[in-house]
């Protein structure tokens, strides 16, 4: 019986395929996808990659429509650099509850109360936030923007996790949002350790966004896109991964003779798992829903991107 709903799947997946690259050739649009999504979406995707650098293929492309797939902010970020391209999300329900967790009229507040701190702001954020930023950031150059601005004090935000790594490789005073990414957070010490003694010869690798006393424990602290490096190059052959599930597609296709276990099972991020194949289909189908930003707020968001890519 199993085994007949999985041949049933395949087949209309391959049915959602073929329909797929019919709509991408009549749209001239391109997929692209980060590197939390489901598989089947992974698979389809023109371009795999972090946040930014799909934000940056969205610009860069001579496609006119861009299906991002990935959570409500990205989508933004894509719109923002490529203003003049349709953006889709395949659902518009895909938010981030660590980008929901600060507001511009908050971060107005905080910014009122230090005068002479500068803002640098996490890209896992809204455009309206961005538009109050200085400076953004990525988690792979995040120490290196908040070494960077001209400031003795900074106003950091969204994710305090991150924050409090950055804060260990800075002398500048951190004045830190109390935001976290549900997924990331929920990893403890006590997973590492029952999975350190299930795999002792693997080496822990892990996202800044988790707790500081689970980032303590690790062999290597990156971005997502660090990881997957990290993992590709290295010497070892086996690895207990502290990030989203959803890097697995891509750490297996880099290496497929090493072994990956990740830490949890409740590093799912529900918000990325929303998107599916057959919801990218519809949204090429019917052309929404579309991400719009007012162009206020992608003008002023813009800067606080572009003043990240002047960083050395
Ligand atoms: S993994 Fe965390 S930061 Fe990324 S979209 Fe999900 S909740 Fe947001």
């Amino acid at each position: 019986m199993e085994a007949l709903a999985l041949e049933r799947k395949a087949e209309q997946n391959r049915e959602l395929r073929e329909r797929l690259m019919q709509l991408k050739k009549e749209r001239n649009a391109i997929i692209l996808a980060h590197y939390y999504q489901r598989d089947e979406i992974q698979e389809v995707a023109d371009f795999r990659g972090d946040s930014f650098l799909l934000a940056q293929k969205a610009a860069s492309t001579d496609a006119d429509v861009i299906v991002f797939c990935g959570v409500h902010f990205m989508g933004e970020s894509a719109k923002i650099l490529a203003p003049h391209k349709t953006v889709l999300v395949p659902d518009e329900r895909a938010g981030c509850p660590m980008a929901d967790m600060v507001n511009p009229i908050g971060l107005r507040e905080l910014k009122a109360k230090h005068p002479n701190a500068k803002v640098v702001t996490y890209i896992n954020s809204s455009a309206d936030v961005k538009a109050e930023t200085d400076i953004c950031c990525t988690s792979a150059n995040a120490v290196k923007v908040v070494n960077s601005v001209d400031a003795d004090e900074v106003i950091w935000c969204p994710d305090k996790n991150l924050g409090h790594y950055v804060s260990q490789h800075t002398d500048k005073k951190m004045i830190i949002w109390e935001g976290y990414c549900n997924t990331h957070d929920m990893l403890t010490i006590k997973d590492v350790e029952e999975m350190r003694a299930k795999y002792p010869n693997a080496q822990f690798v892990v996202h800044p966004e988790c707790r500081p006393e689970v980032v303590e424990m690790a062999d290597f602290v990156g971005s997502t896109t660090g990881i997957l490096k990290y993992c590709r190059e290295s010497s070892h052959d086996e690895f207990i991964v502290g990030t989203e599930d959803g890097t697995g597609y891509q750490l297996r296709l880099d290496s497929p003779d090493k072994k990956f276990h990740f830490a949890s099972k409740f590093l799912v991020c529900p918000n990325m798992k929303v998107n599916n194949l057959k919801k990218v289909v519809k949204a090429l189908e019917t052309m929404k829903p579309e991400i719009y930003v007012p162009q206020d707020v992608a003008d002023k968001a813009r800067l606080s991107l572009e003043r990240m890519l002047l960083v050395k």
